[in-house]
């Protein structure tokens, strides 16, 4: 094991964890051995160097994830609401406590900065509480009927969908076990859960801290390990699965939507997006230039939600993109555990490949640099805070695409039609934010904007309760909040006829 990063001392959990090296499926509450000589190298990518590998898990191990789920199901039926309460929060409350370490494993797998990996870890936390108190809480509903006869009683309960598999991206891998796994197990659910094959330390360590967890039967929560073609595959095509649910990008949310329907299973797909910034003459400029970077330099920009389409006033754009681009020119790349770095890198090479070439694609369509596009000195998958500027209408890939980094195009505007049409000239619609100080043109905005989720005046953000989920291509069904209750749960009508 190689940690280049000597600015940090290792949590002794990190070193003891990593000292293991080679990791296959956490299922039925313990780490199977491997099936498979298939092993996956994971790396640090600001060191480039290999921390761990892990094993291939496909069908065989699938089968017997599937299999322990099923098990668990029934245990966890057994289990009382508030009882299913307390494990849920006593789960974040163990969580918190191995808070520095989560983040520690979080950085090395992941690169992202030591202070947002411990917000990660927070924003979990906090989903699980949140989800916690969802379990006494499922509820249905009495119904009117007009049936002959008279004399019937009409109602609805909510029951758990079954076992879940759950396919998760690398951007925020502590935040995505949570986001999937709490609202599930509120629900009554057992979960197969896949990190990415990039990321799939942080998920086997909390894996492995459910299992002291009073109440939580084994098989409750699996981590299976591997790759989406074979391990994510198998999961969904897995005859005791009963509902997928998806978080990446849009390409892979179509096939994994098609193999879904076809085994006529339920599916939720978060995916894509390049959503707008829609910057109005009367915002508080002070504030904008540092709100749009931040809502697009965050986690090097890998965050579904970033704002990566920038339209500003014709007479503020000069003047905004120098001020954005003083900010991004400052920031420091640098190990996620450096006290002055405001940029790691980007999560592994393939992706670091991808935003070069996005960047470099920018440049041979004649597209303004304003700042940035190249890649950081010396080793690690750093790429500079990037501005391009002028792309409008010309459809070229920077503008058009998901870049899933640190890039950001912007694009003058005439007036709000001109803006409107700008902003959802686009195949995606997760998420926009607004700047503005006039709440009638924010509402007028807020209802034509195609877009699951809107902040005003903010970087979007995410909360428990707050339902996310995009529009268009961006996906299909929500995560967090009531939604995911309704996503965990199936209807079931009952009339009893009492005469
Ligand atoms: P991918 O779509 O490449 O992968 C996501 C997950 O799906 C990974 O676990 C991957 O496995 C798996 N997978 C890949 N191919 C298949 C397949 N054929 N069958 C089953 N599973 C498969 O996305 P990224 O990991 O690159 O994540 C980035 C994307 O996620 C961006 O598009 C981003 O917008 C989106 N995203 C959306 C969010 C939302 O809430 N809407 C939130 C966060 C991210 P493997 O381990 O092999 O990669």
């Amino acid at each position: 094991m190689t940690v280049a990063h000597d600015i940090v001392d290792l949590h002794p959990e990190v070193s003891s964890f990593l000292a293991r090296k080679e990791y296959s499926s956490f299922v039925n509450g313990e780490y199977l051995a491997a099936q498979t000589n298939e092993l996956i190298s994971v790396h640090d990518p600001y060191s480039e160097e290999p921390i761990a590998t892990i094993a291939e898990a496909g069908e065989p191990v699938v089968d017997i994830a599937a299999q322990a789920a099923v098990r668990a199901i029934k245990e966890w039926k057994k289990v009382l609401p508030n009882q299913k309460e307390k494990a849920l929060f006593d789960y974040a409350t163990l969580i918190e406590a191995h808070a520095e370490e989560l983040a520690q494993l979080l950085v090395l797998e992941h690169g992202k900065l030591f202070s947002d990996a411990k917000k990660e870890v927070s924003a979990a936390v906090n989903c699980f509480r949140y989800y916690a108190g969802w379990s006494t809480k499922i509820e249905g509903s009495t119904l009117d009927v007009s049936l002959s006869g008279g004399d019937h009683f009409a109602y609805t309960k909510r029951e758990p969908v079954g076992v879940v598999a759950a396919i998760a991206p690398w951007n925020v891998p502590i935040m995505m076990y949570a986001w999937k796994i709490a609202p599930a197990l509120a629900c009554g659910c057992a979960v197969i859960f896949k990190p990415s094959e990039f990321t799939p330390l942080t998920a086997l360590r909390l894996a492995e801290l459910s299992t002291s967890i009073s109440h939580f039967p084994k098989g409750l929560i699996n981590v299976v390990t591997g790759s989406g073609i074979k391990t994510g595959q198998a999961m969904i095509h897995h005859p005791s699965v009963a509902k997928v649910t998806f978080t990446g990008s849009s390409d892979t949310g179509r096939i994994i939507g098609q193999n879904a329907a076809k085994r006529l299973k339920s599916f939720t797909l978060e995916l894509g997006g390049k959503n707008p910034v829609l910057v109005l003459d009367d915002a508080d400029y002070t504030k904008v230039p540092g709100g749009i970077c931040k809502g697009i330099f965050y986690n090097q920009g890998q965050v579904c939600v970033s704002g990566s389409r920038l339209f500003l006033p014709k007479a503020k754009f000069d003047n905004t993109l120098a001020d954005m681009a003083g900010i991004a020119s400052s920031m420091k790349l640098g190990s996620g555990f450096g006290p002055d770095t405001k940029l790691g890198p980007v999560v592994s090479e393939d992706h670091f490949k991808k935003v070069m070439q996005y960047i470099e694609e920018g440049k041979n369509d004649n597209i303004e640099l304003v700042t940035g596009g190249h890649k950081g000195e010396g080793k690690g998958y750093f790429v500079e805070p990037t501005i391009f500027a002028n792309t409008e209408n010309k459809k070229v890939s920077v503008e058009t695409e998901e870049i899933f980094g640190p890039v950001i195009t912007a694009m003058p505007y005439d007036d709000f039609d001109d803006l409107l049409r700008k902003a959802n000239d686009t195949i995606y619609g997760l998420s926009a934010s607004i700047w503005t100080s006039n709440l009638h043109k924010a509402h007028r905005l807020i209802d034509q904007i195609k877009a699951g989720i809107i902040y005003v005046n903010s970087p979007v953000r995410s909360d428990p309760n707050l339902p996310l989920g995009g529009f268009k291509q961006s996906g299909i069904g929500k995560e967090l909040g009531r939604s995911a209750i309704d996503a965990y749960t199936e209807a079931k009508s009952v009339c009893l006829h009492y005469s």
